[in-house]
């Protein structure tokens, strides 16, 4: 018996289990895909304010995320970095350039001067600082910051449910929730089906989180949970295309629909998006109008020597925004932009149980701290502790006293990415010094232009859940973002990486992948159309 049941391995779901177990609670998290299998693999990896919500006169909202961006900044000084953003501004855009100078700057206040101080750009500042970009219809820009996750967003997911498992959660992926029964004692019965055995057993818990992101109101239905808000969705996508520009800034950019849209570093490509379009089903994928979109958007406001095209594409990411809604509120069209994007917590004492809508990668750490609240108010004893952050100075002296020793292994010349590994393990990354210590081949290079070795490579065979090769390639690296599928196909290393991490699986894990087939099918008894449906890999071949 669990004290809490988290369903749904996406950040809020992550967030819950890391904040529960580290208060002292027995935790269950299980996830129907791999963690970070849907939305929160698809976002734009950045942690922000919201500096477009001011449009919106949404400034609650925005000194709200400025603030959680600043804590995260601060738990996260190697995962998450403060970055430039240009924002340019042309002769068709709504608001002129000194007017959005002064937004920043009120945004800058809002916070707390946190970040470096917005500037102001001319015409020719920016055509000078940033030569991609299409100076002539200009009328002026501003420099900005705010923060984005370097590795990306999965790993940053990934990091928090390492983070439940180091408070004794019991976190499990590629199982899903299909049938839940309120007992008479007063306990939930969760029924899960095994997505890769097709087994199906039983979890019991007190009190349940539903953290299942644009599936929740389903198993709010499930559960017979009759809440006052609800999702819509909008759907957004984004394309990843080689490096546009060395300079690390985002670029941003408005829309012919007049929405900011973005090109972010990702690894060493770039990553142009998004849309913000209103759909009926979370189950979504890039269509040849998005691509257009976006293409279409980003050739006006870039200077490049042949325009990007689709041939152009390594990957994309598509997902879908869960946002929250009053159920007694109509949507209009027309006002979809102006939708509010603050997440809503709804507890119900009765059931023992809390539903999560709506949110942010840059709020959860807010929405931990409010899941354990509605639980205590429950009675579920909890002693609220640290439950996020990077390791602190002792770990990190740890890691550098280890790594002296594995660059003086003699005649080995070890050269590994030290800063990736400590950034995207913390303190796995001793342990992978460790068995470079301990073990001959530990420093080989496996996956070589990826600098990955082996010890790496049983790091996450070991601690990190791997199921599929997908897992693997999307959301433990970034490699399937950042390349090509041909590209990775003819990559060496990737056949005997799939050795180390699947043993003697590796065929079937490397064939399943390149053959295009869902990574896994989510088996169930249970009619369950959001669960059944397959989980494709939406990428380009
Ligand atoms: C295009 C786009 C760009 C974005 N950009 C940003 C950004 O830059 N910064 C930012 O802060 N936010 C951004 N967001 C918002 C952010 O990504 C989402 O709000 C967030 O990821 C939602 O997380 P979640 O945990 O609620 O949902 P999810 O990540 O979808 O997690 C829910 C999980 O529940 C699982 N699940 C569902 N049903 C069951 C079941 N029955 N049993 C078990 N598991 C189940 C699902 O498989 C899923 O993995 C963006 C979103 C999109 C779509």
């Amino acid at each position: 018996m669990f004290d809490v049941l988290v369903i749904g391995g996406g950040i809020n779901g992550a967030a819950s289990a890391a904040a529960l177990s580290a208060a002292g609670a027995k935790v269950a998290l299980v996830e129907a895909r791999d963690f970070a299998g849907f939305t929160s693999s698809e976002s734009s990896n950045l942690i922000w304010g919201g500096i477009k919500y001011l449009e919106t006169l949404e400034v609650a909202l925005v000194r709200k995320l400025c603030l959680g961006r600043n804590k995260l900044m601060r738990a996260y000084p190697e995962a998450i970095k403060e970055t430039r953003f240009l924002a340019v501004v042309d002769r068709k855009s709504r608001f002129p350039a000194m007017f959005l100078w002064l937004g920043a700057w009120i945004y800058w206040w809002l916070g707390n001067r946190f970040t470096r101080k917005p500037r102001y750009l001319s015409r020719h500042d920016i055509a000078s600082e940033e030569t991609i970009v299409k100076a002539a219809n200009l009328t002026g820009g501003l420099m900005y910051s705010d923060a984005r996750l370097v590795d990306g967003d999965a790993r940053f997911v990934l990091n928090l449910v390492k983070k439940a498992i180091g408070f004794g959660a019991m976190t499990i992926n590629y199982l899903a929730v299909t049938r839940l029964q309120r007992e008479p004692g007063g306990t939930w019965t969760a029924t899960v089906v095994d997505g890769v055995t097709g087994r199906e057993l039983c979890l019991q818990a007190r009190f349940l989180v539903n953290a299942a992101g644009p599936f929740a109101d389903e198993l709010n239905r499930q559960a017979q949970f009759e809440t006052s808000t609800q999702h819509v969705f909008s759907k957004g996508i984004h394309l990843v295309v080689d490096r546009i520009t060395d300079s690390n800034r985002v670029l941003t950019f408005f829309a012919d629909d007049g929405r900011m849209f973005f090109a972010i570093p990702l690894g060493d490509k770039t990553c142009i998006g998004t849309t913000d379009t209103p759909v009926e089903s979370p189950l979504t994928r890039v269509s040849d109008a998005d691509r257009k979109f976006v293409l279409d958007n980003i050739n006006n406001c870039l200077n490049l020597a042949t325009p990007l095209t689709k041939d152009d594409i390594l990957a994309e990411r598509c997902g879908v925004r869960p946002l929250a809604m009053a159920r007694s509120r109509e949507y209009k069209t027309g006002q979809w932009l102006q939708m509010s994007r603050k997440h809503v917590l709804q507890a119900s004492e009765k059931l023992g149980m809390v539903s999560i809508f709506g949110g942010k990668l840059t709020d959860c750490l807010q929405i931990g701290g409010e899941v354990c609240g509605a639980l205590s108010n429950f009675g579920c004893q909890l002693q609220m502790g640290k439950w996020y952050g990077e390791p602190g100075l002792k770990s990190r002296d740890r890691f550098a006293a280890r790594l002296r020793e594995v660059i003086q292994i003699p005649e080995q010349n070890i050269d590994l990415p030290w800063d990736r590994l400590w950034r995207m393990y913390g303190v796995g990354a001793i342990e992978i010094l460790e068995s470079i210590l301990s073990e001959n081949r530990g420093a080989e290079l496996v996956i070589r232009p990826a600098k990955i070795c082996r010890a790496e490579l049983e790091l996450i065979r070991n601690q990190e859940m791997v199921v599929t090769l997908e897992d693997f390639l999307r959301r433990r690296t970034l490699l399937a973002q950042t390349h090509g599928l041909s590209e990775l196909a003819s990559m060496p290393g990737i056949r005997a990486a799939c050795e180390v991490l699947f043993g003697n699986q590796a065929e079937q894990r490397y064939e399943e992948y390149f053959q295009m087939h869902p990574p896994i099918e989510i088996q169930s008894s249970h009619t369950n159309k959001n669960i059944n449906a397959k989980v494709e890999v939406v990428r380009k071949p």
